[in-house]
């Protein structure tokens, strides 16, 4: 038994040893239907891959103390703009939060007590909102005013 795995050994190596004067063997798949760039369980799979790579690394940014996020799941938008996240520190302080936070906390997933969820901003809605007020106009056309918005807003 030694002797034959021992011979298979010598074999393998043999076989995987690199030997400059022969040509290597083309050992190349046959090319693919689909390019791996347009297939959906590879592109599906990448997706998940970067995913799961964001949550762990706002985990490690939590734990180095870099993570105050004011949502119930922590926001990946912070993560990947700045490497950390302050949208908790600036909402107590009354300040905008991400877009990502302020569109859950609009869903209802805000997680800093004390703060009423029509109240957060984003940047967005506040660079807006400030943008509308130097010129002198609302932000945010008065419900009734917004003609083909079905919004629940506007429906009423
Ligand atoms: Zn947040
Ligand atoms: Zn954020």
């Amino acid at each position: 038994m030694r002797m034959r795995w021992s011979t298979f050994g010598m074999l393998l190596l043999l076989a995987l040893g690199c030997d400059p004067g022969a040509p290597a063997p083309s050992r190349a798949p046959p090319p693919a239907a689909t390019p791996a760039e347009a297939d959906p369980a590879a592109l599906e799979a990448r997706r998940v891959a970067i995913r799961d790579q964001v949550k762990a690394l706002i985990g490690d940014l939590d734990k180095a103390g870099r993570y105050d996020c004011c949502v119930e799941a922590p926001c990946n938008l912070c993560a990947m703009r700045t490497g950390g996240c302050k949208c908790g520190e600036g909402l107590r302080n009354g300040e905008p939060v991400c877009e990502e936070c302020a569109m859950m906390w609009r869903r209802g997933n805000g997680a800093e007590p004390g703060v009423d969820a029509d109240s957060v901003r984003s940047f967005l809605e506040a660079e807006r909102e400030m943008v509308a007020a130097a010129r002198g106009a609302p932000a945010v056309a008065p419900a009734g005013e917004a003609p083909g918005c079905s919004c629940k807003e506007h429906v009423k």
